[in-house]
């Protein structure tokens, strides 16, 4: 079956010559049109309008966005936040950039109708620090808006104040996790909390209730205050609503950023028809979905799903619809939409060598199933690279990493585990067979161990 249009609904206005950085230009195409219609609305309509829309999480999580909202303490008396997550950190990831550099106001469009719809005075938007450009768009653009009258105080002719303010980071992974985010705006170690009791929507930003959503995420706000919830939940499949950014990197002839129907296109439409298919004389060999963090897959795997009525399914990996909850059914996820490409030039080992490098480096240290276990998963893919390899290796690897995952402060102790864990068992006949494929390296001495 031919791959689906894209339907682009967040990426709609994205390549308008002069889109980027232009107020002018986004009103023109209808900018904060959307805002105005929200302002004379409830708040409370706009919840549950959100509510109805289904719309889940962008950022990795996954989470019900209108459930996250409504979880939100109101009855403490204390003023509620708004946290922008713009750290995208998750490598593999780099859509939220994107709408930054090229969109800016669709992004504090949907900021600000979150804001009058949960009464938030101050949102942040924490970006990372390896993002300076962006935060220079993005503060010339509220720059832009506050002159117009679209932030600060009064906004539209209301008696409603709401100011933004941008937030850059330092560049550490474990800013884009939302208790770590917090730690870090507060000027702090971003070491993240222990929930409970430390679940943002009561106890966040200075201890107050506060609401973290992802650039992505919000920039569907706007839309499903625009089309209604209803006819919201009608775009992409049942509980996985809405389109999604899928961000295409690694071995295809067309990497890119793509705007589907969540659920609406395969692994296998996306892969070979929009993205061209493998690189000349290769084969896809394995895929990671969701961000680096999710786990792998194995071209020429099945997996055998149970339907609804009791009978069951067999899907490959280019039969996967891309959607949150296939997805999760298959053993990995939708997470971060930053789907991750190999062909068959890659070494597994190398590879997984390359992640644990990074997750070691990233842990924050809190806690030491994690920080001792990353590194240990470090140190065994660096020896085997560089130094000598064993064939029991990969078992040992699965065993550090069962360690860790399930006993640690943040869902971290998963992210570092996953990748270990996913690639010993699907590709566990070439870790065994390493050492024999393998020449010692001589530089292996060479090579900084931590
Ligand atoms: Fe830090 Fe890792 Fe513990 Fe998370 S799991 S708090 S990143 S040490």
């Amino acid at each position: 079956m031919a791959a689906p249009e894209q339907r682009r609904i967040i990426f709609q206005h994205i390549d308008a010559p002069g889109y980027s950085n232009d107020l002018a230009c986004y009103v023109k195409h209808g900018g904060y049109e959307i805002l105005k219609k929200a302002v004379a609305m409830p708040p409370a309509a706009i919840i549950d309008e959100v509510k109805k829309s289904g719309l889940r999480g962008r950022g990795g999580a996954g989470f019900g966005c209108g459930l996250k909202w409504s979880l939100v303490d109101r009855k403490s008396g204390k003023p509620i936040y708004l946290v922008v997550n713009a750290d995208e950190s998750e490598p593999g990831t780099f859509k939220d950039r994107y709408i930054i550099h090229q969109d800016p106001h669709q992004l504090i469009e949907g900021i600000m109708v979150t804001c009058w719809a949960n009464n938030v005075k101050q949102a942040y938007i924490y970006i990372r620090g390896e993002m300076p450009h962006g935060a220079r768009i993005l503060e010339q653009a509220i720059a832009e808006a506050r002159a117009a009258n679209f932030v600060g105080p009064n906004i539209l002719g209301t008696s409603y104040s709401c100011e933004i303010y941008v937030h850059r980071g330092a560049g550490a992974y474990i800013c884009g996790e939302e208790t770590g985010l917090i730690e870090s705006l507060e000027g702090k170690r971003p070491y993240p909390r222990i929930k409970p009791p430390y679940f943002p929507a009561v106890l966040g930003l200075y201890q107050c209730p506060t609401i973290v959503n992802n650039v992505e995420t919000l920039c569907h706000v706007k839309h499903i205050v625009d089309m209604g919830g209803d006819n919201y939940a009608k775009i992409g499949t049942p509980n996985n609503t809405g389109t999604r950014i899928l961000c295409v990197s690694g071995h295809v002839q067309r990497p890119g950023y793509y705007e589907y129907e969540v659920g609406k296109i395969t692994m296998g439409q996306l892969l070979n028809e929009v993205c061209g298919g493998p690189l000349p004389g290769r084969k896809f060999k394995a895929v990671i979905p969701g961000g680096s963090s999710s786990k792998i897959l194995r071209f020429g795997e099945t997996f055998t799903l149970k339907n609804k009525d009791g009978s069951s399914r067999t899907l490959t990996i280019e039969d996967i619809p891309m959607d949150f909850d296939t997805l999760a059914a298959c053993g990995t996820m939708g997470g971060s939409g930053g789907v991750i490409v190999m062909d068959d030039s890659v070494n597994m080992v190398e590879a997984l060598a390359n992640l644990n490098a990074f997750y070691a480096h990233e842990s924050c240290g809190q806690c030491t199933p994690c920080r001792e276990g990353s590194l240990w998963m470090k140190k065994i893919t660096t020896r085997m690279v560089h130094a000598n390899a064993r064939a029991e290796d990969g078992q040992l690897l699965k065993s550090v990493a069962d360690q860790i995952a399930g006993r640690t402060v943040c869902a971290f102790g998963e992210a570092c585990s996953w990748p270990t864990q996913s690639f010993v068992a699907k590709f566990g006949d070439e870790f065994k067979a390493y050492p024999e494929t393998k020449k010692q390296s001589k530089n292996g001495d060479a090579l900084e161990l931590v």
